[in-house]
């Protein structure tokens, strides 16, 4: 008979365009050989231009979903994308407590605080900041806030090595086990470097920046690859290492589609 695979459950909002959100997440699941479940969030409606709309699912509909795969199936590793707002926030993390999810678990969680596109659109309710905070911060294994979301969150603009340091001091009061701050378009023309700390471990994971225009969903992959890694039983340093490489080659492999932004590529991985 055949082996099931593990699993992974993405909480997050669907992208009509198929480069972020969860359709991001469900391929990169599907590059790592894990089984992807789904408790949508939301539904966006947008393109390569960026996102027109977002309308979110009812409150209980979220959590049912969670409860029914993680029931029957087994959730090995989780992770949050778009939660859109407050209410929807605070049920999560109710119903993680609920289906042992979390850091205080043997389910790993990872909170990508996603508030916003890099087009600019928001992706949250601006009260909902203070939940991710409160409600999925001290809930969480990995915390992998881009730049922009630092500042949203701790009020701190990432400037370089020193602050990038102080940012991720200031995210680890919030609760979670580890902090994973991406140093994104900090250093430009130089290494992209990613800190990633507990506390006591402190690792600085440096990459080679890629040109390219298309890097829409390069958060998200990044997110649901350490995931994957997780759900097969990566430790978190370990998990981020492996997907700093796996997305390096989704960045570097990036293709055009539409007008505006396209999206990071996982195709690489299925290539013969
Ligand atoms: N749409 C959805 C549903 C998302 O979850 C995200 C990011 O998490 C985005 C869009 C934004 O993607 P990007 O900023 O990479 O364009």
């Amino acid at each position: 008979m055949t082996e099931t695979p593990r699993t992974a459950l993405t909480i997050a909002g669907s992208d009509s365009g198929g480069g972020a959100g969860v359709q991001a997440d469900l391929r990169t699941f599907f590059a790592h050989g894990v089984h992807g479940l789904v408790a949508l969030t939301a539904v966006t409606v947008q393109n390569s231009l960026g996102v027109q709309g977002f309308t979110e699912i009812p409150v209980d509909v979220v959590t049912a979903q969670i409860k029914a795969v993680a029931g029957d199936m087994g959730v090995n590793a989780a992770k949050t994308g778009m939660l859109a707002t407050a209410d929807i926030i605070e049920a999560v993390a109710k119903t993680l407590d609920e289906v042992h999810i979390g850091r205080d678990t043997d389910t790993p969680f990872v909170v990508d605080p996603v508030a916003a596109s890099m087009t600019g659109h928001a992706l949250l309710r601006e009260e909902a900041l203070e939940a991710i905070r409160t409600e999925l911060f001290p809930r969480a294994t990995l915390i992998t806030p881009n730049l922009d979301e630092v500042r949203l969150l701790t009020g701190i603009t990432v400037t370089g090595a020193q602050t990038q340091r102080a940012a991720a001091g200031a995210l680890l009061e919030f609760g979670s086990r580890w902090v994973l701050v991406k140093g994104g378009h900090l250093y430009e023309a130089e290494d992209c470097v990613d800190l990633l700390t507990d506390g006591t471990d402190v690792l600085e994971l440096s990459g080679v920046r890629i040109d390219t225009d298309n890097t829409h969903g390069g958060g998200d992959t990044m997110a649901s690859a350490i995931t994957s890694s997780l759900a097969k039983g990566a430790d978190v340093p370990t998990a981020v290492t492996e997907a700093k490489q796996f997305i390096a080659r989704c960045v570097a492999e990036a293709y055009p589609l539409g007008a505006g932004v396209g999206p990071v590529s996982p195709f690489w991985r299925l290539a013969d």
